[in-house]
């Protein structure tokens, strides 16, 4: 079996603050409002296999960015653990790809300062040589070298996104961290961008972490899929179980609402409620509100991730009543 590239386990990140002694002395007494804590990611644990490309998908807020951050090492997770590759001479084995290509690049610099900035600090590339070493990087990233010495306001979005990957992959990384990353850009450009990607990947090994609200980009590019709800993994697996055969009813709910040629006579809506707040999240699955299957056990009990079949796993007390030999018994609809 193949050993991971990197292993997060039991990973958590709140946002706020428990307040001094005071206020949690009075809150204790009830004199004092809740302290107002936001648990955008909560007990993820989960491996990345070198070479693969795991998606992360979930509606917004469900915390796929925040992890995203946490991994490119961006972020101090509050709990948990993140092991990360120590290849030697990989100085910087994690980066990240943002979502919007115009405010991640600075506008004062040109894309030859841009790209060649950290492969120079890091010693990657001699002074002699960081001059052929940024053009090679952008050749290889489809942006022609004798624009190296343009400002990024010069460049399209796409052009601009590829300056971007460039930069990230100068500094020579194991593992790229995409948020969002072709999000921002046009259908047709998104199309170059998700190909060049998995261009990159083989020409420099790379693994990905590839989050996006995009399932049909996310089915297209990735190796496995991880579907989080409210800060937490509810289902991951290889793509073709997650897409064909899905076991959590959320996972369910999310495909169900991307058109697709092979269910053209359905009609599409958007998940029933809508997403409850990370400060007060439900007892319980926290899905229960808004899923038909729920019962007295899934507003009391916080579902455990258990096994659907090998390397695939979903967090569902009701998965065994809802899927037999591979066949899902769902009601008519989750959706509308
Ligand atoms: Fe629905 Fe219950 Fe499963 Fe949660 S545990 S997804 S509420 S059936």
């Amino acid at each position: 079996m193949k050993k991971p590239l990197l292993s997060v386990r039991d990973l958590g990140r709140r946002f706020g603050s428990e307040g001094d002694a005071v206020t949690r002395v009075l809150r204790r007494i009830g004199l004092a409002s809740p302290a107002a804590i936001v648990r955008a990611v909560e007990d993820v644990s989960f491996d990345l296999y070198p070479g693969e490309i795991l998606g992360v998908v979930g509606e917004s807020g469900c915390g796929k960015s925040t992890l995203g951050r946490m991994v490119a090492g961006l972020l101090d997770p509050t709990s948990g653990t993140i092991t990360r590759p120590r290849t030697p001479g990989k100085a910087l084995p994690t980066q990240m790809i943002f979502q919007d290509p115009f405010s991640s690049l600075n506008p004062r610099k040109r894309v030859k300062s841009l790209i060649g900035e950290a492969p120079r600090i890091h010693r990657i590339a001699g002074p002699g040589e960081i001059e052929r070493y940024v053009a090679d990087m952008m050749e290889r990233c489809g942006i022609d070298p004798s624009y190296a010495d343009r400002f990024p306001h010069a460049f399209s979005g796409g052009q601009r996104q590829r300056v971007g990957i460039a930069r990230a992959l100068a500094v020579k990384p194991e593992i790229l961290v995409c948020d969002e990353a072709v999000s921002a850009l046009d259908v047709s450009i998104q199309a170059q961008i998700v190909n060049l990607f998995m261009d990159l990947r083989d020409e420099f090994d790379l693994t990905y972490l590839f989050i996006s609200h995009d399932l049909g980009i996310v089915e297209h590019i990735s190796d496995r899929v991880m579907v989080m709800y409210l800060g937490r993994v509810v289902e991951i697996g290889p793509v073709d179980a997650i897409f064909d055969a899905p076991a959590h009813p959320y996972t369910r709910a999310l495909i169900d609402g991307v058109p697709r040629l092979d269910r053209r006579r359905k009609v599409y809506a958007p998940i029933k409620g809508d997403i409850p707040s990370p400060l007060d999240p439900p007892s319980g699955c926290a899905f229960h509100p808004r899923c038909p299957l729920a019962t007295e056990l899934c507003r009391t009990t916080r579902p455990a991730a258990r096994d659907v079949d090998t390397g695939h796993q979903a967090a569902c007390h009701h998965m065994d009543a809802t899927t037999k030999e591979g066949e899902p018994k769902w009601p008519a609809t989750l959706t509308g």
